[in-house]
């Protein structure tokens, strides 16, 4: 598979395989063109502990997404197409500036529909001294082969695993594919993961090396969280952590529409999902406290750090 530049003249990047002429400008399904756009940069601490540990996580957030999910509380970056302009140098630079603040990794948020640059930004930061994991946080819904070509750049996979029901999908995501999708990713990650000897911790319990697939149990979609359980659990066993998550907040469209998407998750729904991932026997399980409609973990999209110097320039 291309990830190289010429990987935007027709754009079949992510499964949606939707043909857009990037560098003529014209965007894909996902909403970019071939200019890489970026929405922040900066640590964050609420991702699980082995990502976020104590000094935070380095995380670029994207602009644009091939999914495009109704629920989605990145809606001003995923869908909206807030974000700046950013060259392959400068979000090199960005993954260094992360690194001197004290980040424990870095974070790619949603970057694979611009795998051509940020694979260029990755050897670029490389050389110039980055020695942090690289952590890939995607939607899950990634063409294999696309997971295969970054075997050996990405380090942890922090990946969704958001429906098995292909209905669901197809209603929330417009992907009826995913649950299919997901899976074969998946399998690819761990496969990869297997080559590069496993999962690692370093002494402090941030993670060097392994898969987090993530799970945000939706209000009234229990049953189709334990079948998305059954299947990871099918896939993967206790080669990956699982991180089930209760922070679903209703978004204007979702409060709009009405039924169950426009409240929250209750407990007995939470714990209903987290006593089958014990049924189940997933030993490396991350859970959330706390009530849930919060938007506390969705940061301020607001450019912080994205804006500045290049690789080359010696301008601070
Ligand atoms: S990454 Fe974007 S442009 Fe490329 S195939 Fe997917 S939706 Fe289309």
């Amino acid at each position: 598979m291309d990830i190289g530049p010429s990987a935007y003249a027709r754009c079949e990047l992510c499964p949606r395989r939707c043909g857009a002429r990037r560098l003529e400008g014209m965007p894909g399904l996902c909403g970019a063109t071939a200019t890489l756009r970026a929405a922040r940069s900066a640590l964050h601490h609420w991702e699980e502990p082995p990502i976020s540990g104590e000094g935070g996580s380095g995380a670029i957030f994207f602009s644009g997404c091939p999914l495009r999910c109704v629920f989605c509380q990145n809606h001003e970056i995923s869908q909206e197409g807030f974000g700046l302009e950013v060259s392959a140098s400068r979000l090199a630079r960005m993954m260094l500036e992360l690194q001197e603040r004290g980040a424990l990794n870095i974070n790619l948020v949603t970057a694979l529909h611009f795998v051509p640059h940020v694979r260029e930004a990755i050897g670029l930061a490389r050389e110039a001294g980055l020695a942090l994991p690289i952590v890939c946080n995607t939607s899950g819904y990634e063409r294999p082969e696309l997971v295969d070509e970054l075997s050996d750049l990405v380090d942890v996979w922090l990946t969704d695993f958001k429906y098995a029901s292909p209905g669901l999908a197809a209603r929330l995501s417009a992907a009826r594919d995913y649950p299919e999708v997901a899976a074969a990713a998946l399998r690819q990650m761990l496969g990869a993961l297997r080559a590069h000897g496993g999962r690692r911790l370093a002494e402090d319990g941030s993670m060097q090396a392994g898969i987090i697939v993530r799970h945000l149990v939706l209000p009234g979609e229990v049953a189709d969280s334990c079948a998305v359980l059954d299947l990871v659990w099918e896939l993967c066993g206790n080669e990956v952590d699982l991180s089930v998550m209760n922070q679903y907040t209703p978004n204007s469209r979702c409060l709009a529409k009405g039924g169950d998407l426009a409240r929250a998750l209750t407990d007995e729904e939470y714990e209903e999902v987290l006593d089958h991932a014990d049924d189940l026997g997933f030993e490396q399980l991350w859970w959330q406290q706390g009530g849930t409609v919060s938007e506390s973990f969705v940061p301020a999209f607001d450019a912080t750090g994205v804006d500045g110097p290049d690789l080359g320039d010696t301008r601070r």
